[in-house]
């Protein structure tokens, strides 16, 4: 007997339409207990937290509501003076999940005069390991995502060339499974979320070339479940995060319109929360701002009126990236 799929099913009042001012009320006020934006952000989000909340804000054309120079300010004290990198808070140890968000975010602002970017080039050339790989901080744990981190983050730099980009590309390459996708390390499992750190990868350091483009868009269009959302793995629940890992990886690889986005589009905005604002990851479940970033991103690629265009490499506003004139590459029939 075949096993039944795991799937949700979406409640007849569920909202179909997108709560714009309550998803701008849910990112100002989330996380504050004072009127201190940065108490309240850094206490709870930290830096990844702020890059997620101000993208949304960005995406709803918000960001000018935010307090822009305790923002800038905030991330250059987060820049270790030792290593370069930054770190989530205060007082933490430097990562580079903190250092591309940094970077992303001071990107947004076109502040990143504020730190020092030679210190941040060298912390990131200090991760690449002579496998190619990238560890994620000094404690060494490799990790696809990282070399999506380390490229993103020098892209934005404009300092690519610090790092061995061939090596580099070789090891995500021996990531690579037979079902096309690409899992944390070689012979790992195929997980969306690493399809599109690789991709994304691929995509910046442009070797979209060594990619099994239909079979990978087959594997990411069986992810999508008869409510619409997509799972990250076979045999998982949907969930809003995946719809962004898995059709921006659609996007890069020109094959958007091989799932129904009409479905998709119907379970992501059922994830709103119609009392407090944000989006879930599933319907019915608590708001937080890494849903409602990737919510309002995978919106944007559906190509979703209210929302400015995102980028599907970089998850940011794609008049940031090209204003900063990168053009990472995007696979088109
Ligand atoms: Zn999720």
């Amino acid at each position: 007997m075949a096993t039944p799929i795991k799937d949700v099913i979406l409640k007849e009042n569920a909202p179909v339409t997108i709560l714009f001012d309550k998803h701008i009320e849910f990112l100002r006020d989330y996380g504050k207990d004072d009127n201190n934006f940065e108490f309240g952000m850094t206490d709870y989000l930290r830096v990844s937290g702020m890059y997620w909340g101000l993208t949304a804000l960005e995406l709803l054309d918000q960001t000018h509501s935010s307090p822009q120079e305790e923002i800038v300010t905030y991330i250059k004290n987060c820049q270790d003076p030792e290593t370069g990198g930054i770190s989530a808070c205060l007082g933490h140890d430097p990562h580079l999940l903190h250092t591309l968000s940094g970077v992303q975010i001071l990107a947004m602002y076109d502040r990143l005069d504020a730190i020092d970017v030679e210190a941040v080039v060298k912390y990131v050339k200090s991760l690449q390991q002579p496998d190619g790989s990238f560890t994620g901080d000094k404690w060494g744990e490799v990790d696809t995502r990282f070399s999506f981190c380390a490229v993103a983050t020098l892209s934005l730099l404009k300092r690519l060339d610090a790092v061995d980009v061939d090596n580099a590309v070789k090891f995500v390459e021996s990531c690579m499974n037979f079902d096309g996708g690409f899992g944390s390390r070689p012979l790992s499992e195929s997980h969306a979320g690493l399809i599109y750190c690789c991709l994304g990868f691929l995509s910046i350091t442009h070797r979209l070339d060594l990619v099994k483009r239909d079979v990978l868009a087959w594997w990411l269009c069986e992810r999508q479940l008869p409510s619409g959302g997509l799972n990250g793995r076979p045999e998982k629940l949907p969930d809003v995060c995946y719809s962004w890992w898995v059709l921006s990886s659609l996007t890069i690889l020109g094959r958007l319109h091989w799932i129904s986005g009409e479905k998709l589009k119907k379970f992501i905005l059922a994830c709103q929360d119609t009392e407090t604002g944000g989006f879930a990851d599933r319907p019915g479940d608590v708001p937080d701002p890494y849903h409602t970033v990737f919510g309002l991103a995978a919106l944007s690629l559906l190509g979703q009126a209210e929302i400015k265009n995102v980028n599907p490499t970089y998850c940011m506003p794609q008049h940031v990236i090209d204003s900063m004139q990168l053009s990472p590459q995007i696979l088109r029939d």
